[in-house]
């Protein structure tokens, strides 16, 4: 805790900074993409910046793309941590706003870093790769996001290859998610018959110039009933059958509406191409429309304008010249402003914020202020827990970071007895930010530590840290586990619980009763045989 001099508290701001403050909120949205690897992120989010006038940072996002795909399997993760870690957000201007885009792992071994970073958006954009259509790891994001209301929209990827019928796709999205799909563009023809889109508002038809994939120009534009006229190259037969899909959608009735949207019932749906540059701005209006400004999703009154924030990642050793560990925090309302002081709500210490940044690769940029929906990476010298809210004046509690069931267990152990005291320091400290899970045999409380983590790799950066920083050599040993479920129960019920065979009855690290579990199957068998009990994949920290 700092005694140095504070600024003054946010109570007294004038009302002229108050409105600053919400002027800076409306303009901003802050959301992230999920998809599965090779579906086209990293190529949408060049082409994203490249609208936001950042074409070198644009580069950037390529350039450390190819830097760890060429590293080896270790490297790779280093380097991979280097990406889940070293930028917080990709920030660009578009029509007037600021768009926060946060940064996730692509590796699916990473995904809890990437679940938890979903919790700082206010909505995310799904991209499918049209030939492949819904890919496991999207599919998997998509749940995150359904589960914690967090609104979706659509960007069907690729169209300029040859892939699936657009009408399948929009079909499998509906199957699969439960969502009702509702296009907003339609493509005409695909792969090397791929002559542009429909703008289903205005029944414009954007078309398609292969040559502008690095520029930002816009698309020459048409009317659909004049294409054929106009445009006497597009065959008709093409013209005819996507006439009759556009129909067939239309059929199906559905018109996007923005509460539907938001309470997830609805996904709007772009189809373009990120490399050829074709669709993005009309999908980048499009997400304007409809992102919700940071803290207005839920609410029916602005938030409040005293400071307040959570932390939703904390990471080691981004540097390791300095061995700092850094908390990405979100700005949830109020104005962030470099040292002033906060509390933090769950111990009620006073800390000055004296070092709060912008990460980009190596590069960390001072921040002196920052607004709802910005991400901040602070300095911590260990104050700060996963899921912290950080606040002045009023003491809020954001929502905890939620828990997920992990897919990996293993038993970790000290095999150098004289260093178990710096093992369990280590072990502890990791836990507390979140880098792997712990469970306890709930009838032995033996103190055995069953790791768990939704990704095999994350065991590995545990062990590589102890090693490394800690002094302490361990030993791991697999379990056949491969979900929780978290439920809360009376203790007649729990005395009364019926587990499936090979089920177990844990505490997580927060003493929260769970069941570990071998397969979907025994998930079922559980339901089952405890219908009184509500099982959940997901435990809300509070
Ligand atoms: P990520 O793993 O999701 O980040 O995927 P990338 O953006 O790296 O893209 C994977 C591959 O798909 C790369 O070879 C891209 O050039 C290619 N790709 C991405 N978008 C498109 C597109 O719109 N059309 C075509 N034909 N290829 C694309």
């Amino acid at each position: 805790m700092s005694t140095l001099p504070t600024r003054p508290a946010t109570a007294d701001k004038s009302p002229s900074s108050i409105a600053e403050i919400e002027t800076q909120r409306l303009r901003r949205r802050t959301f992230a993409i999920i998809s599965h690897p090779d579906a086209g992120k990293t190529t949408l989010t060049e082409k994203l910046l490249l609208f936001g006038n950042s074409i070198e940072i644009a580069g950037a996002v390529r350039g450390r793309k190819s830097e760890r795909t060429a590293k080896s399997d270790w490297m790779e993760m280093e380097q991979e941590r280097g990406i889940s870690v070293s930028s917080t957000a990709l920030t660009f201007e578009f029509a007037g706003a600021q768009i926060n885009l946060l940064d996730t792992p692509g590796h699916h071994d990473f995904s809890e870093d990437t679940y938890r970073t979903l919790m700082a958006a206010d909505a995310a954009v799904m991209v499918i790769d049209l030939a492949k259509g819904i890919e496991a790891q999207t599919e998997k994001l998509f749940r995150v996001c359904a589960l914690r209301k967090i609104p979706v929209l659509t960007f069907v990827n690729k169209v300029d290859r040859r892939g699936r019928s657009p009408l399948e796709i929009i079909d499998e999205i509906e199957r699969k998610f439960s969502i009702e799909p509702v296009p907003q563009n339609w493509p005409l023809g695909s792969g090397e018959d791929f002559r542009g889109f429909i703008d289903l508002h205005d029944d414009s038809v954007h078309l398609f110039d292969e040559h502008r994939a690095n520029r930002r120009i816009s698309s020459k534009v048409v009317s659909w009933s004049d294409l054929e006229t106009v445009e006497p190259a597009i065959s008709s037969d093409l013209i005819d059958a996507t006439g009759e899909e556009v129909e067939l959608v239309r059929m199906a009735g559905a018109s996007l509406e923005q509460s539907q949207f938001l309470s997830g019932a609805q996904t709007p749906v772009f189809f373009g191409s990120a490399l050829t540059n074709f669709g993005i701005e009309h999908f980048l209006h499009g997400f304007l429309k409809l992102c919700p400004p940071p803290g207005s999703r839920n609410a029916t009154e602005p938030p409040s304008p005293n400071f307040s924030g959570f932390i939703f990642k904390i990471q080691a050793n981004l540097d390791p010249r300095h061995r700092d560990r850094v908390a990405f925090l979100r700005v949830c309302s109020g104005m962030f402003e470099r040292d002033m002081e906060v509390t933090i709500a769950r111990s009620m210490k006073k800390i000055r914020l004296a070092r709060a940044f912008r990460i980009f690769g190596q590069d960390r940029q001072t921040i002196d202020e920052a607004y709802p929906g910005d991400i901040i990476g602070l300095v911590c010298p260990g104050e700060f827990r996963l899921g912290d809210t950080l606040c002045q004046n009023e003491i809020v509690h954001q929502e905890g970071l939620p828990q997920f069931s992990p897919e990996f267990f293993a038993v970790l152990d000290c095999t150098d007895t004289a260093r178990r005291k710096q093992f369990d320091r280590g072990l502890k400290q990791l836990i507390e930010e979140g880098a792997i899970q712990v469970f306890h045999d709930a009838h032995t409380k033996r103190r055995e530590n069953l790791l768990a983590a939704v990704g095999e790799l994350q065991f590995d950066v545990v062990r590589y840290r102890l090693e490394s920083e800690y002094n302490a050599p361990t030993s791991l040993s697999w379990r056949p586990y491969k979900l929780v479920r978290w439920f809360n129960a009376t203790p007649e019920q729990k005395a009364k619980i019926r587990l499936p065979y090979s089920g177990k009855l844990a505490l997580d690290q927060f003493g929260h009763d769970a069941v570990l579990l071998q397969s979907e199957w025994d998930v079922k068998a559980l339901h089952r045989a405890n219908p009184d009990i509500q099982f959940q994949e997901m435990r809300v920290a509070t």
